[in-house]
């Protein structure tokens, strides 16, 4: 079946945990109704337990040219008899990748296409091995990378960053990265974990240093590479610096900006409003509302959530408060049914892009997970980052520091710092000016995603490279 004529059929290949496959499924949607006009097939690559879970979150409807196929887990019939915790589980998966699973994938996605040759793969940065078993099937590996284009940097500048700070990471933790291109804005101790600190041969860690050796060996050979930023929001030495390392980078996101709205509410797991969020808004005024959430991962301690607790009260500011239900019995006695009665709606899972895009929220305090930054920056809120893990200090510097648009906690929050924090920004001056930043930034996002943009003009691009056969 396979010929020179043959129609594009782009593998788009999902790194299967957290909150990475969903993004790489809304990616996938929006790249399989675009490149719909040029004949192109789709087939979307995860683990059978996360095509199952992202089906069951995004309903039935899809794209009719986009197919579900299975690449390995590597799990072993010894490792599946026992919960098995997920780094372990991501350990396996990526060492399956890199010793044939990919490959796999990318014969089964062919199977399944009744034999026509996969034309582009298309991967999440994270699984690298994707990179091989693209050139053993002649075809171009094109990297989608979900987070900010800073900790890219970073990772890209992995070896000349351990070279330099060695292990005084922790006595130069204020110092600026002034020397390593692009980075003169952000401290030592801003670094995600893994760069300069923590186990090197961690999973996520040395996933993430591979990736960032096979991207710079690529980078004149990779046909593009997908950024999670629209332009104008990187700081332009971010932006230069990264130029010269990936020469073919694309920015066009947020990524969940490239599906129609009415899309964005059928199929996005984040979409479901089960505890009433939205019709809670309506209830409030404009700009009134603290919304807080800190992703999918996160979890601050009891002590911290208590301090939380005790910080939003203390405004009297509405609430809306996204948070785990194995969470709710650390919270203060009684707070719960205090707030209930008042100003304040706790809930295991909130629509989080529909939360911010009600006139009603004012306020974000978030761990800075990427994609709730760029969901906070398009819907012009302002945020207050507690940043817990990975890249999300570096996030919470260009928040603040770079981008004016919200501020940091210092450490863990404490009660008096996240009652001035969301006061500030529901009616401070500070805030205004935070607001007005977040609000500029909309007004950008909003220019870039209109037709004729520049995120959809890169996507236009992005979808012309990859339908190439
Ligand atoms: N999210 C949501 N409702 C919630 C909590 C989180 O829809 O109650 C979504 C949020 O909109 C974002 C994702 O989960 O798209 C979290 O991604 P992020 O990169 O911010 O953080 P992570 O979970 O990867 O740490």
């Amino acid at each position: 079946a396979s010929s020179p004529t043959a129609p594009p059929h782009v593998a788009v290949v999902a790194f299967p945990f957290s909150s990475h496959a969903a993004v790489l499924l809304a990616f996938a949607r929006a790249l399989a109704t675009a490149a719909a006009p040029s004949g192109a097939t789709l087939s979307f690559l995860s683990t059978a337990a996360s095509i199952a879970q992202l089906r069951k979150a995004a309903g039935a409807g899809s794209p009719s040219n986009l197919r579900f196929v299975e690449i390995p887990d590597g799990a072993s019939a010894a490792a599946e008899k026992g919960a098995v915790p997920v780094p372990r589980q991501m350990e396996m998966f990526m060492a399956a990748a890199e010793h044939g699973g990919a490959q796999a994938g990318l014969d089964a996605a062919r199977a399944a296409a009744g034999g026509v040759r996969v034309s582009c793969v298309v991967a999440d940065s994270f699984v690298w091995p994707a990179a091989e078993a693209a050139a053993a099937v002649g075809a171009p590996w094109v990297p989608v990378w979900t987070a900010s284009s800073c900790a890219l940097l970073a990772h890209l500048l992995t070896d000349a960053l351990r070279e330099d700070i060695g292990d005084q990471a922790a006595s130069r933790a204020n110092e600026l990265l002034v020397t390593h291109p692009g980075l003169g804005n952000y401290h030592v101790g801003d670094l995600p974990d893994g760069v300069v600190t923590g186990d090197f041969n961690y999973v996520i860690n040395l996933l993430l240093h591979r990736m960032a050796q096979r991207l710079s060996q690529s980078a004149a050979a990779a046909a593009a590479v997908a950024l999670n930023a629209f332009p104008g929001l990187d700081p332009p030495e971010v932006t230069a610096a990264l130029a010269d390392l990936l020469p073919n980078a694309l920015p066009f996101g947020p990524y969940h900006l490239l599906l129609p709205d009415d899309d964005i509410n059928a199929t996005s797991p984040a979409a479901a409003d089960p505890h009433g969020c939205l019709e809670w808004l309506d209830r409030h005024p404009s700009r009134a509302v603290a919304y807080v959430s800190f992703g999918t991962v996160a979890s601050p301690r009891a002590d911290e959530l208590r301090e939380l607790a005790a910080g939003l009260e203390a405004t009297g500011a509405p609430f809306i408060w996204s948070l785990r239900e194995d969470s709710w019995p650390l919270l203060p006695t009684g707070f719960l049914d205090r707030v209930a009665g008042t100003n304040g709606l706790v809930v295991p899972w909130a629509p989080q892009v529909a939360v911010l895009r009600h006139r009603s929220v004012g306020a974000f305090v978030t761990h800075a997970g990427w994609a709730s930054v760029m969901e906070g920056v398009s819907c012009g809120v302002p945020m207050a980052c507690r940043p817990f893990f990975g890249d999300q200090r570096m996030n919470a510097r260009s928040v603040a520091t770079v981008g004016g648009f919200g501020k940091a906690f210092e450490g863990a929050m404490a009660r008096d710092a996240v009652a001035e924090a969301v006061e500030g920004m529901l009616r401070g001056e500070e805030g205004r000016r935070m607001r007005a930043r977040a609000e500029e930034l909309q007004a950008m996002v909003a220019a870039a995603f209109a037709p004729g943009g520049a995120c959809r003009r890169n996507f236009d691009e992005f979808v012309g490279i990859v339908c190439r056969v």
